[in-house]
């Protein structure tokens, strides 16, 4: 299908090494190794010339992806600047996912001129001593904070994502609070917790509680809709929660035309350091390694990703449900609990099939969403330059619901000020530069 022709996004985990040793992280990075299961064994990392040479297949093979350098630390590889101004220069879009510990004014300098375009920093508690007893180090809360104030002031994006569990589920509005309102973050991400790597030794939300905090991240959504983006990582089932209390809401969108849901294998593929490839980097199922095969070869033969793709095969509630186009539970978590099955239920979900047929026509499956796109209106030059900022995978459907505004307000040519008007009406600010 033409949809799972290529990633969108690339999750590159470029090393074991991190200067800090979080209770949750799904890499088992960091500190002494917890996991010793055969997925975790080889923990060496790729040289920089074969980081190149990924680049180089990523380039033509899922032209313009975003691509997420992230670790462990990446910060910590020397190579980094070098690996991110090559992949920026073969014009994928890359983005640096860190702690945000060693965060300087001048290397955030170094990582926008070597074409970095955003950064995502990691916070999981409003109380310094909770966050750095959560990730183990002793002024990590405060060092993050810092980063997020230089990348403030450097004018490089950066959005703050949060790992939820017990540990910080009560305190969701105070850690928005702190990314909006102290760190002046425009992106939010909570990031709900898979029990893979040292993950598996967390004690998760129960699916009731998980209920909860979906409830509670919707009201937040709510409180900062139009200021701060706040989106649901990995808990594809937040659209049942959406569509139950709002069915109207605008936010249901954005997990229309394929764009929601778990996207494991479908639009999503992670690499570890050592090269092994992988439809989820939550997912620690390898489906061959860079360094012996070739990474289109891999996304398009391999059984591993033919089989996370298999949707309409889903099992148990996940395989009945009228939801399961827009959402399709997280194949990750199915795998983890049931010992290797990729199409079992998302276990932590608590909804019964069937209090709701007519979701299943209003969330229709994959239409636009990753196509190219297609202009049929005359645009202003600066107008069709803003679009080149707004990453590939998503560009066609903005620029056909741009097209789509403009016909509707009679409209031949899309201009500058056509785009600022419909971007101050959106319901929900885009995290990427559209000015
Ligand atoms: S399997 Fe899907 S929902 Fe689960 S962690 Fe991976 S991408 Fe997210
Ligand atoms: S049963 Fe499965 S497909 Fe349906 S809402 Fe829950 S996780 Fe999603």
């Amino acid at each position: 299908m033409a949809t799972f022709a290529r990633p969108y996004v690339v999750s590159w985990n470029l090393t074991y090494r991190c200067n800090l040793a979080c209770e949750h992280c799904y890499l088992d990075a960091g500190g002494k190794p917890l996991v010793d299961t055969e997925n975790f064994a080889d923990r060496s990392e790729l040289s920089t010339a074969e980081c190149f040479e990924v680049v180089d297949q990523l380039a033509a093979f899922a032209p313009e992806a975003v691509t997420i350098l992230t670790g462990g630390e990446p910060l910590l590889r020397r190579d980094i600047l070098e690996i991110a101004r090559y992949a920026s220069e073969k014009g994928l879009w890359v983005v640096v996912g860190t702690n945000g510990v060693k965060i300087t004014a001048n290397l955030a300098q170094l990582l926008k001129d070597n074409g970095v375009r955003g950064m995502a920093l990691s916070l999981d508690a409003t109380d310094r001593n909770r966050h750095d007893a959560f990730r183990k180090v002793r002024g990590a809360f405060e060092n993050t904070c810092h980063g997020a104030r230089i990348l403030a002031e450097s004018g490089l994006p950066f959005i703050v994502q949060t790992t939820v569990g017990l540990h910080n589920a009560s305190e969701l509005r105070a850690l928005a609070a702190l990314a909006h309102g102290e760190l002046g973050a425009t992106v939010w991400n909570l990031y709900f917790l898979v029990q893979s790597g040292r993950g598996q030794f967390v004690t998760d939300l129960d699916p009731q509680r998980y209920d909860a905090v979906l409830q509670d991240l919707h009201d937040i959504q709510r409180e900062y809709q139009g200021r701060m983006v706040v989106n649901a990582k990995c808990a594809p089932h937040a659209v049942r929660t959406l569509y139950e209390r709002d069915p109207q809401s605008p936010l249901l969108r954005t997990y229309a035309d394929g764009a929601g849901g778990c996207p494991a294998g479908t639009h999503y593929m992670g690499i570890r350091p050592n090269g092994d490839m992988t439809p989820c980097p939550y997912l620690p199922a390898f489906a061959g390694n860079v360094r012996a095969e070739r990474i289109a070869d891999v996304w398009n033969e391999s059984p591993l990703f033919k089989d996370v793709r298999r949707r309409d095969e889903l099992g148990g509630r996940c395989g009945a449900c009228e939801f399961s186009t827009a959402c399709s539970g997280c194949r990750a978590r199915a795998w983890a609990t049931t010992g290797g099955n990729l199409l079992a239920e998302d276990p932590l979900c608590s909804y019964e099939p069937g209090a709701h047929p007519e979701a299943r026509v209003l969330l229709k499956p994959a239409l636009s969403y990753g196509q190219p796109a297609q202009a049929s209106l005359a645009w202003e030059p600066e107008a069709e330059a803003r679009m080149k900022k707004i990453p590939a995978f998503v560009r066609g459907m903005v620029v056909k619901a741009v097209e789509d505004r403009c016909r509707k307000d009679g409209l031949s040519l899309v201009t500058t000020a056509a785009l600022d008007e419909i971007r101050a009406r959106m319901p929900v600010k885009p995290p990427f530069a559209t000015r």
